[in-house]
């Protein structure tokens, strides 16, 4: 390739000339090899304007190579910005010809340019986080600003609808970003441009007074300036004097906050001094002389060259009375310190002594850019700026459309159900499928900022438990926690009535315990498990129920159990007095009814067994002593003459196996006291038991409740009344 077109060939001299004068490296031959690619890939596309579409690339390289004098890589990625998305070259062919740094600077423009389109601003300060969340290289928002100033230059040639949507967007999202870049020029024009289009009856109003104007102004100002200026001479002191320009849009802006007609906002003029040195001390020198002149108003003196703003910006601000009493404002500051206020940080290397130092100063002042965007800032400006903008925390987000166009935060690397989770529950729980950008994906694929998701549900479609694995939300995490536990409650109770309807089948009967005991031989965890495992036919339930029953099951233990403790209580008792004697004759207790010291005893006389210790109430006794009432003898418990008293106590402890025991020991032993009955109840852990004794008197009673709340393992002894 190379350029035949006279036309072009100026063009790219041009071009050529501002980036040797403005950047502190030129590669001629890259530039060179951008400009000829850019001019090929767009030969055939037009400009609403109708000019070729060239003019676009070229004349926002220019802009950068004049406002944001960064380096020749943005310079070049700037006059590459629209040939990805609007030609056929591809980014392949970008990195084999201009390398890594230049494509990636170029595909993310394209990638934010595309957020934009088709949709509605509803929330200025989420785009400018969206912005900020995609960018790796502030490049890319150098280039975006660039190519929006021109596109905002160019803007009478699209529709009134383009231009007012354009616009808003440029003054709600692009000027503040300007302002917080430092690049107050861009700022400036990007609002008046703005305002022109929002509402033009205005803007033109105001363009008229300003004109009308202005040969006034200008004369009252050369007035004012004379006489300085020669003073400035006197002082040998090189400078710059004029007005002020005003911006339309900010003499708007005034008028609207502070309710006052132009008139009375233009009133004040503002002169600005130019000192063409480096010394600082040469604006103190011109502040004195301006004060000489002309007497300045109290209050209205600020040094923001001692103690500069949050941007870095340096200036004396001071008002002073001027001829005809009228109020002039007057900036004074260094050529260097207005390149700083209205170019911002990109101002700052070019003033570098050492100018083949460079690359480290352009690495420096990015590093500032984005320390101040993405770092905890350490000192007080930085944390000052990040207050305002907060956009550390956007680095872990990602902002996301609906297929309404609406906006919505996600933590970075989320997928489609956290997407969904995210609009509603009842989304999430049904989400089948997702289509991101049109085109459907698996659920977890990770999504990036602008992105639009439409999530595909279907009613009878459930979570997955393998969800879990890749889901980024709380949110999504514990809905899809509480659908599985939910599920899985409902298979719990299924098995338990699978189980249920068994036992019943079989007569057979088990507690909790029961149950966790043979959950446990099978290596089930707990109940639960236990019964998740029959609903899911994972158990042969007919061999567990063959192997409980032939052991006759826990029903054998709990007898035992109680014998047990009827054994000790009985031994503790002193045994039985037959016929009021308490030896010689051979007697052992009913298993019918298993009598316990307290309970009103009869004995009936066997043949080989001694006398049989029965229960009064026992039905069995009753039938043999119709028998043969003869074999009856009467016996007693010792010491259960005088006045007793019936108590019942409750109690609740852990279901041990010494709890019993020590239950009776502690009854009995103390002054012999007698059980009437006892009933006990285990539930998993803890057992629920009644007991009922014969007491002497209430002291008696309550000596033997504090000794048994002493008992380990027991939570609680309590009288039990009207039982
Ligand atoms: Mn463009």
């Amino acid at each position: 390739m190379s350029i035949e077109n006279p036309k072009h060939q100026k063009m790219l001299a041009d071009l050529l000339a501002v980036c040797r004068k403005n950047l502190p490296k030129v590669n001629e031959g890259m530039l060179t090899k951008a400009f000829e690619f850019a001019l090929e890939a767009h030969k055939h596309d037009l400009r609403a304007s109708g000019e070729p579409y060239f003019s676009h690339p070229y004349e926002v390289a220019m802009i950068v190579a004049e406002e944001f004098p960064l380096d020749d890589i943005t310079v070049v990625s700037t006059l590459l910005h629209d040939v990805v998305e609007d030609t056929d070259f591809d980014l392949n062919l970008m990195t084999k010809e201009f390398g890594n740094e230049v494509t990636e600077i170029v595909d993310g423009v394209t990638k934010i340019s595309g957020i934009f389109k088709g949709q509605d601003i509803t929330k200025a300060e989420n785009y400018r986080k969206m912005l900020l969340s995609m960018v790796k290289d502030v490049r890319v928002i150098l280039v975006k600003f660039a190519d929006r100033l021109h596109n905002m230059r160019t803007l009478e040639f699209v529709t009134p609808d383009k231009q007012k949507r354009i616009s808003q967007e440029t003054l709600e999202i692009y000027a503040p970003f300007a302002n917080r870049f430092g690049l107050a020029r861009v700022k400036w024009e990007l609002e008046d441009l703005s305002f022109k289009y929002l509402n033009r009856e205005l803007y033109e109003d105001l363009v008229k007074k300003v004109k009308s104007s202005r040969k006034e102004r200008e004369t009252y100002i050369k007035r004012f300036s004379d006489p300085v200026k020669k003073k400035l001479d006197e002082y040998k002191l090189e400078y710059e004097m004029g007005g002020r320009p005003k911006h339309f849009y900010s003499i708007y802006r005034k008028m609207m906050k502070r309710g006052k007609p132009f008139q009375e906002i233009y009133d004040l003029f503002a002169v600005r001094i130019i000192l063409e040195t480096e010394n600082a001390n040469d604006c103190y020198t011109t502040l004195g002389i301006v004060n000489q002149m002309y007497l300045p108003v109290p209050d209205r003196f600020k040094d923001y060259i001692s103690i500069p703003k949050n941007n870095n910006y340096q200036s004396i601000h001071t008002t002073v009375i001027g001829p005809e009493g009228r109020l002039v404002e007057v900036q004074i500051r260094t050529k260097k310190m207005h390149e700083i206020a209205e170019r911002g940080l990109a101002a700052h290397w070019r003033y570098k002594e050492d100018k083949s130092t460079s690359d480290k100063d352009l690495d420096n002042w990015l590093n500032w850019i984005r320390d101040i965007f993405e770092g905890a800032g350490k000192d007080e400006t930085r944390r000052e700026i990040l207050e305002d903008f907060k956009l550390n925390l956007y680095q872990d987000e990602i902002y996301i459309f609906t297929p309404k166009g609406e906006l919505r935060r996600l933590p970075i690397d989320s997928t489609p159900v956290d997407f969904a989770f995210d609009i509603h529950s009842n989304i999430g729980y049904q989400c089948i499928g997702a289509k991101i950008n049109g085109k459907i994906v698996p659920l977890d694929t990770t999504l990036n900022s602008g992105d639009q998701i439409e999530i595909i549900t279907s009613k009878n479609h459930h979570p997955n438990k393998n969800w879990l694995k890749f889901v980024k939300t709380q949110k999504a995490k514990s809905a899809i926690r509480k659908w599985l536990n939910k599920e899985e409650e409902k298979i719990v109770k299924q098995g338990k009535e699978i189980w249920d309807k068994k036992l019943k089948k079989l007569k057979l009967s088990f507690t909790t315990s029961d149950v966790s005991r043979i959950a446990r031989k099978y290596k089930y965890d707990n109940n639960s498990l236990f019964y998740q495992a029959i609903a899911q036919g994972n158990v042969n339930l007919d061999n567990i129920l063959i192997d409980a029953r032939s052991k006759t099951g826990e029903e054998h233990e709990k007898i035992l159990e109680f014998e047990k403790f009827a054994d000790i209580a009985r031994k503790d008792a002193g045994g039985i007095l037959v016929d009021g004697k308490s030896s010689g004759i051979m007697y052992s207790y009913a298993k019918c009814c298993n009598p316990i010291p307290g309970d009103p005893v009869i004995g009936y006389i066997t043949i080989g067994e001694g006398v049989k210790i029965h229960r009064k109430t026992c039905s069995n006794l009753l039938n043999l002593s119709k028998i043969d009432a003869d074999k009856l003898v009467s016996v007693q418990w010792p010491g259960t003459d005088g006045t007793l008293f019936v108590a019942g106590l409750v109690m609740r402890g852990e279901d041990n196996p010494g709890i019993l025991n020590d239950i009776a020991h502690t009854i009995v032993s103390y002054k012999n006291t007698n059980i009437k009955s006892i009933n006990i109840n285990t539930n998993d852990s803890t057992f629920d038991g009644s007991v009922t004794v014969y007491v002497n008197n209430l002291e008696h009673l309550t000596t033997l409740v504090d000794r048994l709340k002493k008992l380990k393992g027991l939570y609680k002894v309590e009288r039990f009344e009207g039982g």
